[in-house]
């Protein structure tokens, strides 16, 4: 039938991706899981790539940068622990797919993206699709977003060569970081904890992301 590679149903494709991609590995935190089952995946990518969007995969979003893996969103979420009430920043707002779900599951999100066409482009799409509590800044997100800190959470999306002190200034006691670390090519996801007597860094296991570019970050790409 004509067209019909594009009559995808997105709803279903979006359910399928969330039991056997998601749930089956592992992830338990039901308001995830209900966020992912919620937020329509495929309108963060551009038209011709709408029927991968429930793939497990990353995908180009422009400018030489992806939207993440699902499955990696999800772990990246889970590992911040959040209960519904955080004041959460994100660094590397990408499409605005990871913010939308940072959105669903927290009080309110601050998200730094450094290309502008990337952050204007989420804005317009979280503000359409009625996300009225995350708020997006053109900015190197390596020096944080001092005036709104400290963060009960701070979530990287990219990776870098090490830990921006800048971030672990900005968290809150108790509050969590979590940052993938590492080479260009791969790094591990850490998850860094604030107490009173310093940090506590945990390693996650193995990812690769687009590198974070800025002061406390990589030069260039
Ligand atoms: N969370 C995104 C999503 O759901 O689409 C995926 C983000 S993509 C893997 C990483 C993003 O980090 C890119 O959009 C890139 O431009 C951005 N980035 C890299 N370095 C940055 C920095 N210093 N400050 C802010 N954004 C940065």
């Amino acid at each position: 039938m004509w067209g019909s590679e594009r009559m995808i149903d997105f709803p279903k494709a979006r359910l399928k991706m969330v039991e056997e991609q998601i749930v089956h590995r592992g992830i338990q935190n039901p308001k995830i899981i209900s966020a992912m089952k919620k937020i329509p995946r495929h309108l963060f990518v551009e038209e011709a790539l709408q029927n991968q969007a429930y793939s497990d995969h990353p995908l180009p979003i422009g400018e030489k940068q992806t939207i993440s893996q699902p499955y990696m969103v999800a772990l990246m979420t889970e590992s911040l622990q959040l209960t519904g009430e955080e004041k959460v920043l994100e660094i590397g707002t990408g499409s605005g797919y990871q913010s939308a779900i940072l959105a669903e599951l927290s009080e309110k999100v601050f998200s730094i993206e450094r290309i502008r066409p990337l952050a204007i482009r989420a804005r317009n799409l979280l503000y359409e699709l009625g996300y009225f509590n995350v708020e997006i800044k053109i900015f190197d997100g390596t020096l944080g977003w001092m005036d709104e800190s400290p963060f009960d959470a701070i979530l990287v999306t990219a990776g870098s060569p090490d830990i921006p002190q800048p971030l672990v200034d900005q968290l809150g006691i108790g509050g969590r970081l979590v940052i993938p670390v590492g080479d260009a090519f791969s790094q591990d996801l850490f998850r860094v904890t604030k107490t009173e007597k310093g940090v506590k860094k945990e390693d996650l296991g193995g990812c690769r992301f687009v590198k974070l570019i800025g002061k406390y970050g990589w030069e260039s790409e």
